[in-house]
């Protein structure tokens, strides 16, 4: 069956665009929102191939975090003092910043801290976590009132070496926070189309033609705010990875209500309410999780699943309630990424699982890098 187009759809959503952001997760509808703010006679649209939108943004944990003691010691060594403490204050300013733009109460933010837990076989990590919170928090008196990072009375789980507080951590709805960033940026004049894969592009006349599953679109200035599933034909600096989590159904989980962070961040946790979401575990199977297809397997199911039972000795009087994967966005480097590609074209993106905390002010901040272009 041929696609028409109406009279009034094509007036609505016509052809021939000044700015298309392709891809409608946090950080596309966060550069369309802004570009639409600078600029209020442009007309801006995005462009998503799902339904909301089939990545992260819709899929994540809802932590807004921004690091914890053990992801700093190991950073530490992998980009040195400055990059790494770096990251940690990039990650609360952009956490304020999404606050501001979006809300509290629209994406149910709730600030009930975060905990991260050292195990029995941790004790070398434990000991040096201990050693650095001291100079850690001297580093950020100057952004925040008190310590960003506490030492834990709370007994988690019995034999735990012990754990480390983050007060200001914070837990979200991602999907309230990007419908509600969606309905800011419709208001300012910004159009979203779902359902839209872009398959291909070409420069013509000054201009980028994008081939969709539904017909052509032109705009002089693209982004591609997707994730690691890129721009078609261009190989840049991402690698996929994907993310499993699993949702108990409601039950008497004893757990302080907040978020929960194990292992250097590669498992976490977090109370929704009366039910528990755990994820991660990738790096038990890395090699298998460096993929940009969605799916569950067994490796990572079962061991979240004895996580929850043996770790953190819930036995087996829970039930799952959901499962799902998203993809997140990793490169050679841990810093976002703003890629101009050719003139009037560029990628946006990567924020490997720190997308809640990143996206939203980089997407805004990345826009000075359009001035002139
Ligand atoms: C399971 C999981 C848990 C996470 N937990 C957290 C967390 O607790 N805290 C945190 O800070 N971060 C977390 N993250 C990371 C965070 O969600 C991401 O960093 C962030 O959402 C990335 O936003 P984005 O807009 O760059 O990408 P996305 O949200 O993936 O948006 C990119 C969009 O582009 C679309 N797209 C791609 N290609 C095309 C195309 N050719 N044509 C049209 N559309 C296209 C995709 O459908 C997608 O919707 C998690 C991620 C996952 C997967």
């Amino acid at each position: 069956m041929q696609k028409t187009w109406s009279f009034w759809e094509r007036q609505y959503y016509p052809q021939h665009w000044d700015f298309i952001v392709v891809g409608g997760g946090f950080c596309g509808v966060s550069l369309a929102y802004h570009f639409q703010k600078q600029n209020p006679r442009a007309r801006v649209l995005i462009l998503e191939r799902d339904i909301l939108a089939e990545g992260a943004s819709s899929k994540n944990a809802g932590f807004a975090c921004y690091g914890t003691v053990g992801e700093y010691q190991s950073d530490l060594k992998l980009m040195g003092a400055e990059a790494a403490l770096n990251l940690i204050e990039q990650r609360i300013k952009g956490l304020e910043f999404l606050k501001l733009l979006v809300g509290e109460a629209q994406m149910s933010w709730q600030q009930l801290g975060g905990r991260e837990l050292y195990f029995p076989d941790q004790k070398e990590e434990w000991e040096v976590a201990q050693a650095h919170l001291g100079d850690l928090n001297k580093t950020f008196n100057k952004l925040i009132q008190g310590s960003l990072f506490q030492l834990d009375k709370e007994n988690i789980v019995q034999g735990l070496l012990g754990s480390i507080y983050s007060p200001l951590e914070a837990q979200l709805d991602p999907v309230k926070a990007l419908v509600q960033l969606r309905k800011l940026a419709l208001e300012s004049g910004v159009r979203i189309l779902n359902s839209v894969e872009v398959k291909g592009l070409y420069s013509h006349s000054g201009d980028w033609r994008l081939e969709s599953n539904q017909g052509i679109w032109q705009a002089a200035q693209v982004v591609f705010a997707t994730n690691s599933f890129g721009v078609p034909a261009y190989d840049l600096d991402l690698i996929p990875a994907r993310n499993q989590v699993l949702v108990t159904q409601p039950f008497v989980h004893g757990l302080k209500p907040g978020n929960y962070h194990a292992r250097e961040g590669y498992i976490y946790f977090r109370t929704i309410g009366n039910r528990l979401l755990i994820g991660g575990a990738r790096h038990l199977a890395l090699e298998a999780e460096t993929t940009s297809q969605m799916g569950l397997t067994s490796t990572i199911q079962d061991y979240l699943r004895q996580f929850l039972t043996k770790d953190l000795a819930m036995g087996d009087q829970w039930k799952i309630e959901s499962q799902w994967s998203g993809i997140i966005a990793t490169g050679s480097s841990k810093e976002p990424l703003m890629q101009a590609l050719e003139p009037g074209l560029w990628y946006c993106g990567r924020f490997g699982g720190m997308g809640v905390a990143l996206s939203t002010q980089f997407a805004a901040d990345a826009l000075k890098s359009l001035e002139g272009n």
